[in-house]
């Protein structure tokens, strides 16, 4: 037997005179894969051993022990490396992954995509050499962070980023990574009106909800005093407009404050930014990290005594003036509902404020504006 000649299979073909070493290719479902067979010299397979390519080694990762059996009770070569076939084909059945393990050519692509684009930009690439995230800086020096996903077919790349809208505009996209970079710096101006509106909203006043607010969050609870605030959703097409507002705090704080913006609102200006057109149609001045300390805004919940509870923050104002006790949605909800004394109808609780025993009510599902 010179060659092992399989059906559409390239060969093994024996490296030396006595035949004991076989090295070729075995190929499964259109990807060729390098292996080499010593066979003992006493002829047979028993004793044979099996080099793989690191490709195959890590296909058959976990089928080890089947194919050293087999090597080792094939009759001939010929049946060895059909089995072997078969073993492969299940394997990458079953390891969806491993079927897209790219070629060569990929890496010597992202390879040159690098260096057109500048190492520089790289802040994190993973070991499969899928994962990219690259850095980018808008024109008023905001960090941004573009992660980019590469399919191993390399005329497809999948990016996604946190922001939705840049989703669909660079989902749509196939192109190089510089070009994918230079699309995302036109995003990030385009969006860069959005981020100074917040920017102004964030290093001028208390903002209690998100904890840490990232480039993506458009919503800001702001807070007005103690246990009163406003939740603004900032639009980031149309960051200057009048926001989706909703005011949160006990009822005789928040009607004076809610008349306010539904009698100015036509005062709203959209060359000023969207915290100075708060100021103007509310009639005050939000406290500032300049004129305030934080606590005096984050009063913890008079049932839990925690501030944050999972990502909830206390919501929930008696709407005693004398009381104005704040309190988690769920904390208020679980405690109300406890009481013989309370008495629910649809989505709503009634019943005393556990503090100063007013009346009071709470929403079964979590607060909506
Ligand atoms: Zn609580
Ligand atoms: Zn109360």
């Amino acid at each position: 037997m010179d060659s092992v000649l399989l059906r559409d299979n390239p060969l093994l073909v024996p490296l030396n005179r006595d035949k004991t070493l076989y090295d070729g290719f075995i190929t499964v479902q259109d990807r060729d894969f390098r292996l080499r067979v010593l066979l003992p010299a006493a002829g047979g397979l028993k004793g044979a051993r099996l080099h793989c390519c690191w490709q195959l080694k890590h296909l058959l990762q976990g089928y080890e022990h089947v194919v050293k059996q087999r090597l080792q009770q094939s009759a001939d070569l010929v049946t060895f490396v059909l089995e072997l076939k078969t073993v492969l084909e299940v394997c990458l059945k079953s390891c969806p992954e491993c079927r897209s393990i790219p070629p060569p050519q990929y890496y010597s692509r992202l390879i040159s995509e690098m260096e057109t684009l500048g190492w520089s930009r790289l802040l994190f690439i993973d070991t499969e050499f899928r994962t990219l995230r690259l850095k980018a800086e808008d024109s008023s020096g905001r960090q941004h962070v573009l992660t980019v996903k590469l399919k191993p077919k390399v005329t497809h790349t999948h990016t996604h980023c946190h922001l939705t809208a840049v989703l669909l505009l660079l989902g749509l996209l196939q192109s190089t990574l510089d070009q994918l970079h230079r699309q995302f710096l036109l995003i990030l101006e385009s969006l860069s009106e959005f981020w100074d509106v917040l920017d102004q909203i964030d290093s001028n006043t208390w903002i209690l909800e998100p904890e840490k607010p990232s480039r993506s969050d458009t919503m800001r609870r702001i807070a007005i005093g103690t246990n009163v605030s406003i939740k603004v959703e900032v639009d980031p097409k149309h960051p200057r407009m009048l926001p989706e507002c909703c005011l949160l705090g006990a009822e005789h704080a928040v009607t004076p404050l809610r008349n306010k913006l539904n009698a100015n609102m036509h005062l709203w200006n959209l060359d000023s930014g969207v915290l100075h057109n708060l100021r103007d149609v509310l009639e005050i001045e939000f406290p500032s990290p300049a004129t305030h300390e934080k606590s005096s805004f984050s009063t913890e919940c008079g049932i839990c005594y925690s501030y944050r509870l999972e990502s909830a923050v206390p919501d929930q104002v008696c709407n005693e003036p004398r009381c104005g006790q704040p309190f988690h949605q769920a904390c208020l909800y679980e405690w109300l509902r406890a009481l013989p004394s309370s008495r629910q109808s649809f989505y709503m609780v009634f019943g005393e404020c556990p503090y100063c025993s007013k009346p009071i009510t709470v929403k079964m599902a979590p607060q909506q504006c």
